[in-house]
């Protein structure tokens, strides 16, 4: 086993986000397509949107200045994926690729290496609870932004009113229009977000991206607050397009799992702009 390497390896980069079974890389980590997603926000805030648009966002997350709003916009974009760290997510690698010998090889590498460097996939034909990646993510982000108010699981809104905004953010990621997510969705999507293993690989994840963005995952609170689901409409379609732009990843191929965060950080950044400038010339 090739031990050496794994060491710099941990667990959470291990997390696959697409799939390309023809590509010298088959898989690209999670964590390289969750960062280029705040990077690419961060674009579209500074290149894209007018003033009037800026302004909006920062009045709907009740930021106090838009500095915050915007910080906070591209952790939330990176982040709102984080659903997809899930048990039933992660044993569905390559479940939609027509079956090949050399993609079944790549598939039982990557799942070996995921053991050995801790992620906590279950055994091969166990039963394994299933829910919408964006369900969990709404009822995991809290716990892992702020709010650790003790006798709530997660998904359980909290009483503390400086958590509310948590609430109101992770239940807006990921939905488009006046479609609002429902409680008992949200309390279904907990039971499939697996055993506390893979709490910790969340919080890897999630501490990440606020890393990457240059923020606290914990002073999520202090950044905004915001009151309406309704208001957030607009920033649930810059999430969307956020994600779209990063997983196109393929402008410069695949990151590594052996990629340090630092250059993962910096590849986001590099693809983020080309990927915002295209549109721009594109739009
Ligand atoms: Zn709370």
């Amino acid at each position: 086993m090739g031990d050496s390497e794994d060491l710099n390896s941990i667990a959470y980069q291990w997390c696959w986000g697409s799939i390309a079974p023809s590509g010298p890389q088959v898989w690209n980590p999670l964590v390289a397509e969750m960062v280029t997603a705040g990077s690419v926000m961060l674009e579209l805030w500074e290149q894209v949107l007018r003033p009037r648009q800026r302004a909006d966002l920062t009045d709907g997350f009740a930021a106090e200045a838009e500095q915050s709003a915007r910080l906070a916009a591209a952790f939330l974009a990176g982040v709102s994926r984080i659903g997809h760290a899930s048990p039933a997510r992660m044993v569905s690698f390559g479940a939609r690729q027509e079956p090949s010998p050399a993609f079944e090889q790549a598939h039982t590498a990557w799942r070996e290496q995921a053991l050995r460097a801790g992620l906590p996939l279950p055994p091969i034909g166990a039963r394994v609870r299933h829910a919408d990646p964006e369900h969990i993510t709404a009822a995991v982000l809290p716990r892992l932004t702020g709010c650790d108010c003790a006798g709530y699981v997660d998904g359980e809104r909290c009483r503390d009113q400086d958590h509310q905004g948590l609430y109101v953010a992770a239940y807006a990621l990921n939905r488009h229009g006046a479609d609002v997510l429902h409680a008992d969705t949200v309390a279904k999507a907990y039971r499939a977000t697996g055993d506390p293993a893979w709490d910790a690989v969340r919080a890897a994840l999630v501490n990440a991206v606020a890393h990457h963005v240059g923020i606290d995952a914990r002073s999520l609170p202090h950044l905004i607050r915001p009151a309406d689901p309704l208001r957030l409409t607009a920033f649930g379609r810059l999430v969307a397009q956020s994600c779209r732009l990063a997983r196109g990843n393929t402008l410069r191929g695949f990151a590594s799992p052996h990629d340090t965060l630092q250059m993962m950080s910096d590849r986001a950044r590099v693809h983020a702009r080309e990927a915002v400038s295209r549109l721009r010339v594109a739009g």
